[in-house]
């Protein structure tokens, strides 16, 4: 159970948070770790939280949504991505499908397809990606061409989380204009897409290393029609709608990773209460309780930066550069923080056999190290890399002392060395734990420099669509959409 104290403005909110906790734990937590390694989609986990109101909140309630504030719904999210992955990405993909319709879409239409879409009976999928538009997702070649009374759909999406498992498709699809120049963001459109389309099937789900319950998987359109009424807004003027969504959907990624991270602290905790070694619980070692500190810091400046964001958009002001610092922030801290226990357990002899394996939970005698497989498994990879920092055994810097010392001592250097300027290769270092710290310093550094390469583009772009009242894509596509 998520140990996290919430702020809660009033008596409503405070019965949904532990409403979210309840189900979280008597319908998630305990089904997610055999789901994950069947790689299982829990569909009805879906319709579980979309009758209790779960799928909904952030809409208003004359559409039939929860009218919940951005705040509060992203700490719905927080807690669902703790208990299950999977299941809190499905709720932020999910709600990410219904804001076109919610915002562009006529008051038929809404009528029509929303009660479906925010009831929990309906599932949706967001399908923008595709093999040849990622980032540039205004170079999408995927085609709606008008045909009497339809739309004729043509093209292959990837990536689509919930493919062949939704009810509906919110579609962006070129209804005129061409994929390449600085143009193309024109003539895209936005089309909503019954899953029972005939012309509209799903790929083989991708292999993926962590979240396997999530499909995740292409969706081919082969001469498939749908009436003209299914168009969402104006014709051509899609894309402004994708961008708008994503911008909101980003802050849903980035309750999700803090779910993660938070899950991944209550375990390290009450592991490092239980474990007792030399006579205490290893809590007691200083090079433990740093660990945790800095894993406790990491999650609540992540929650914070998310609320930071939430309540500009729920003030209605701008929110896309915060939304996207937040989705940043907060997935690395979900890498960071996911990587600290998995390093104690490492430590123990343990880690490198989990990671050749398929689950998380090390044994321990007769025991598991606790560790839901959302924590662990999406973290196999960074892991094999930051791993290494396993490699300071007492030896390499502590010799003369007992194990626990070494460590204790060695994972006082590590804070230490991240502190310092980095160190020219060969200089200062002792042992593989010195030399495998001034890699970790380094590798930072080169992440802050992708951050302004990469990162500002995309926030200026936001940053200048939000300045605009209408979102036109008059001034051109993005240079990079940070999903
Ligand atoms: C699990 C999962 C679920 C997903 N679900 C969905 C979904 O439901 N719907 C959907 O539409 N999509 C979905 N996606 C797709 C996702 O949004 C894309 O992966 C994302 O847009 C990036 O595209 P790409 O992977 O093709 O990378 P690319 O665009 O090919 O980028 C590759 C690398 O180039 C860098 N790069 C790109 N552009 C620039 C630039 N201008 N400057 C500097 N560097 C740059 C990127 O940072 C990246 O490191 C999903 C992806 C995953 C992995």
């Amino acid at each position: 159970m998520s140990t996290v104290q919430r702020d809660c403005p009033d008596d409503e909110t405070r019965a949904l948070f532990e409403l979210t906790r309840e189900l979280a734990d008597k319908e998630l937590r305990p089904r997610a770790d055999a789901a994950e390694r069947e790689g299982m989609f829990p569909r009805d986990a879906f319709r579980i939280l979309g009758r209790s109101g779960l799928l909904a909140l952030p809409y208003p309630e004359r559409l039939g949504g929860g009218g919940q504030s951005y705040q509060t719904y992203l700490q719905v999210v927080e807690e669902l991505a703790g208990a299950w992955l999977a299941v809190g990405l499905g709720v932020s993909v999910h709600t990410l499908t219904c804001f076109p319709l919610a915002t562009a879409g006529t008051p038929e239409q809404q009528q029509r397809w929303l009660p479906g879409m925010l009831g929990g009976e309906q599932l949706g999928a967001y399908c923008l990606s595709e093999p040849a538009s990622g980032s540039d997702a205004a170079a999408l070649r995927t085609r709606a061409e008008a045909d009497g009374p339809d739309y004729v759909l043509n093209g292959v999406k990837a990536w689509i989380s919930h493919a062949g498992q939704a009810d509906f498709y919110t579609l962006f699809a070129r209804t005129s204009g061409d994929h390449e120049g600085p143009e193309r963001a024109r003539g895209i459109s936005c089309l909503h897409v019954p899953a029972d389309t005939p012309g509209v099937s799903a790929a083989p789900a991708e292999h993926k290393m962590g979240m396997r319950a999530s499909v995740t998987a292409q969706m081919i359109f082969e001469g498939a029609r749908v009436p003209a009424d299914h168009l969402i807004g104006e014709e051509g003027n899609g894309f402004g709608i994708a961008l708008a969504a994503l911008d909101a959907g980003r802050l849903g990624i980035a309750a999700c990773a803090t779910g993660v991270a938070q899950a991944a602290l209550d375990t390290a905790v009450s592991w490092a209460r239980e474990r007792r070694q030399f006579g205490r619980p290893i809590a007691d070692f200083q090079g433990v309780s740093f660990l945790l500190a800095d894993m406790a810091t990491a999650v609540e400046a992540a929650r914070a930066l998310y609320l930071s964001a939430a309540r500009r958009k729920d003030a209605g002001l701008p929110f896309a550069p915060q939304a996207a610092m937040a989705k940043l922030f907060a997935s690395d801290a979900a890498m960071r923080v996911g990587g600290l226990p998995r390093r104690a357990a490492d430590a123990r002899g343990q880690g490198a056999a989990d990671r050749g394996g398929h689950q998380p939970g090390p044994a321990d005698g007769d025991r598991q190290v606790p560790g839901p497989s959302c924590v662990s498994a999406p973290l196999r990879d960074r892991d094999a890399v930051e791993g290494l920092e396993d490699g300071i055994e007492a030896g390499d810097v502590g010799e003369g002392l007992s194990a626990p010392e070494g460590r204790d001592r060695a994972v006082h250097q590590l804070r230490e060395s991240r502190a310092r300027p980095v160190a020219p290769q060969g200089e200062g270092g002792r042992g593989l734990g010195t030399l495998v710290l001034h890699e970790d310093v380094r590798a930072g550094q080169q992440r802050v420099q992708d951050l302004d390469t990469v990162r500002l583009p995309a926030m200026r772009a936001g940053r200048s669509r939000e300045a605009s009242s209408t979102r036109t894509p008059d001034s051109g596509p993005p240079a990079a959409d940070s999903r």
